[in-house]
């Protein structure tokens, strides 16, 4: 996730001028070596993430440039960081919540039905889209009660599947009340295999 080598490119004093007054150990600033050569608001742009280290130091990520690294308060090899603690907190509650919502999107998936005779396929005619002549109706689902924002609501549901494989992957869940469609669990290099014009947003 963030960059192994130290960095010579940067001054230790500027990231820790940056940072004062930080109280998280995550902090996004300006970048010093892709800010200045950019004018007005996009020199200010804080694309720089900086998380602090145990040792006094800091790890660097720019979004904008290739500016990734760690730096050190005296550069000393000593404060290399094996692996940065907080970073490796961050990526395991990241990895834990794709977990949980890729195994979400496939409970939901399971629970869910064909859409054929249901609420979600009614919807679906009002708007004019007649599935009935399309083999297994789109593939698309139906879940009365859909897990949404704390609370369930009917939606439609389609499953994204990987794109070369053809592996399911997450789902597409759209509440029939009108609410924003969403999707849940993975979906990076997948498709929806069908789904009627018109209702991909
Ligand atoms: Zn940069």
């Amino acid at each position: 996730m963030t960059g192994q080598r130290p960095l010579e490119n940067v001054s230790y004093a500027v990231i820790a001028d940056a940072r004062k007054g930080a109280r998280a150990r995550i902090m996004d600033i300006a970048c010093p070596v892709c800010g200045p050569q950019r004018q007005g608001h996009l020199a200010r742009r804080k694309v720089l993430r900086t998380w602090q280290l145990d040792g006094g130091g800091f790890s660097l990520r720019c979004v904008r440039c290739e500016l990734r690294g760690w730096i050190a308060p005296d550069g000393s090899e000593s404060h290399r960081p094996e692996r940065p603690a907080v970073l490796a907190a961050d990526d395991d509650e990241e990895e834990r919540k794709r977990q949980r919502n890729a195994e979400l999107a496939e409970r939901i998936w399971r629970q869910a039905s064909s859409i054929a005779g249901t609420a979600g396929e009614a919807y679906l005619n009002k708007r004019g889209i007649d599935l009935s002549s399309v083999p297994d109706h789109g593939g698309l689902r139906w879940h009365p009660r859909c897990p949404w924002e704390g609370e369930t609501t009917g939606c439609i549901i389609s499953r994204f599947t990987d794109a070369i494989t053809g592996e399911p992957r997450g789902i597409h869940r759209r509440p029939i009340n009108g609410q924003k469609p969403k999707t849940l669990g993975p979906m990076r290099g997948c498709v929806i295999r069908l789904w009627p014009d018109g209702l991909c947003t």
